[in-house]
């Protein structure tokens, strides 16, 4: 029997409306983690025979035996969950919600997560009788009311206990997440038979459609394979449906008819044709909130990458703004995609273009963001060492020219690559 939790145990407002509230330090009564102290969050998927529902314990002093404000205290928020129909792959997306429950408590601010989560309390919400279980509370009913779908039970335990924290984080937090970041590397388009649909950015841009693979994350960045998968799961007739991998007419280009006919039928005819790894044929679409574009420079018989974070002019002779107006809006513009951090490292990126070696040019900051991704791949493809080094940015260059010679002077191997167009 599902049990929706609606009232909230706690002396202050639980609301979105708090979200954005900032603590300052003036008004800080407690504070953990911040570099201060050792602090992180985990979510762990259980047994429903290890968890006993709504028990939120505190070991380790509460923050009203504070002697000095403000009160710095060592956390470990130990969420256990267990049900049914819960999953291990589950476990990140339902702890990276914790963020914002605790930044919807009045009194409360949140930042960063895992093991470099940081947490303060304000005097007021102190004063109001706000200590440690209403944490517990509000993330015990959070759990509950928001994932009921996979959490049947749900059990909070707060450490505060220096040594305990400590070895809690080295026996159980860490090696959950280096398997985490493992499982997510070892995800290949290969290794499933599932994609994902998204379409939540039909609203602004009606024919657009999102396919999210293993490889290829959520344009806007904020979908991978297995948030998509989590969103499925938590909301059946939701935002995200699957796609089975299923007739596939080529694979370097990344065409399968299941895909084409799943963008078709969401994009109302739209769009029927879509090829998950080429930019020039049928590339996927764009809504507006991609983090990336890319866009060919046909001269260097390569590609350009701009984030949206950077304002000045690019090598294609436009700026982000400029570009994102004729790539947007749900349309499919051979040359051009937007697409998502992380796909930059991806092996799938361009595949059908000769891959990764294409880039020729990308802001600093973001070329500094994926290098390490970005070179790893760059040696397993292409045996080349620090690749990034030979990837044009604006300190060198934004002109035709000056980019050309910086790509020859490295041996850039786009150049040697036949030609894109
Ligand atoms: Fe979904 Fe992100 Fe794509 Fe929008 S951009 S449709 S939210 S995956
Ligand atoms: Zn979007």
């Amino acid at each position: 029997i599902k049990i929706k939790v609606t009232k909230i145990d706690a002396p202050v407002g639980i609301s979105s409306a708090f979200e954005g509230e900032r603590i300052r330090k003036a008004d800080m009564y407690a504070e953990f983690g911040g570099n201060k102290t050792k602090a992180f969050e985990l979510v762990r998927m259980v047994d429903l025979s290890e968890v006993e529902d709504h028990k939120i314990e505190i070991i380790g002093p509460d923050i009203d035996t504070a002697d000095s404000i403000p009160y710095r205290l060592p956390l470990a928020l130990v969420i256990d969950v267990a049900g049914k129909l819960m999953q291990e792959d589950f476990e990140p997306v339902l702890e990276r919600r914790l963020h914002y429950f605790l930044n919807y408590i009045e009194g409360v601010m949140h930042v960063g997560q895992r093991n470099i989560s940081w947490i303060r309390i304000g005097k007021e919400a102190y004063e109001k009788g706000f200590r440690l279980k209403h944490l517990g509370e509000v993330i015990y009913a959070k759990m509950r009311d928001e994932f009921d779908t996979v959490v049947d039970k749900c059990q909070v335990t707060i450490y505060t206990d220096a040594q305990k924290v400590a070895e809690l984080e080295e026996k159980i937090a860490f090696p959950k997440y280096v398997s985490r970041d493992r499982r997510l590397a070892s995800l290949t388009d290969e290794s499933v038979d599932t994609f994902y649909s998204c379409k939540l950015c039909q609203s602004f841009a009606p024919a657009h459609v999102c396919i999210v693979t293993p490889e290829r994350l959520g344009l806007c960045g904020a979908v991978s394979w297995l948030d998509a998968k989590a969103t499925k799961e938590l909301d059946p007739h939701g935002s995200a449906q699957p796609v089975p991998k299923e007739g596939c007419l080529d694979e370097k280009k990344g065409i399968w008819t299941e895909v084409s006919k799943t963008v078709a039928e969401i994009s109302q005819g739209a769009v029927t044709n879509v090829s998950l790894y080429s930019i020039l044929e049928d590339p996927m679409t764009s809504c507006g909130c991609f983090e990336c574009i890319c866009g060919i420079m046909p001269e260097a018989n390569g590609v350009v990458i701009v984030n949206r974070e950077f304002g000045e002019i690019t090598p294609t002779g436009m700026t982000f703004g400029e570009l994102a107006s004729m790539t947007g809006g749900g349309v499919q513009t051979p040359g051009f995609m937007g697409h998502g951090r992380h796909f930059i490292g991806s092996k799938k990126f361009l595949y059908s273009e000769g891959g990764i070696a294409r880039i020729v040019w990308m802001p600093k900051e973001l070329k500094n963001d994926v290098a390490e991704r970005l070179n790893k791949t760059a040696k397993e493809l292409y045996d080349i060492d620090n690749f990034t080094d030979m990837i044009c940015d604006e300190t060198i260059a934004t002109d035709s020219e000056g980019v050309l010679e910086y790509l020859s002077e490295k041996g850039h191997p786009a150049l040697e690559m036949e030609s894109i167009i």
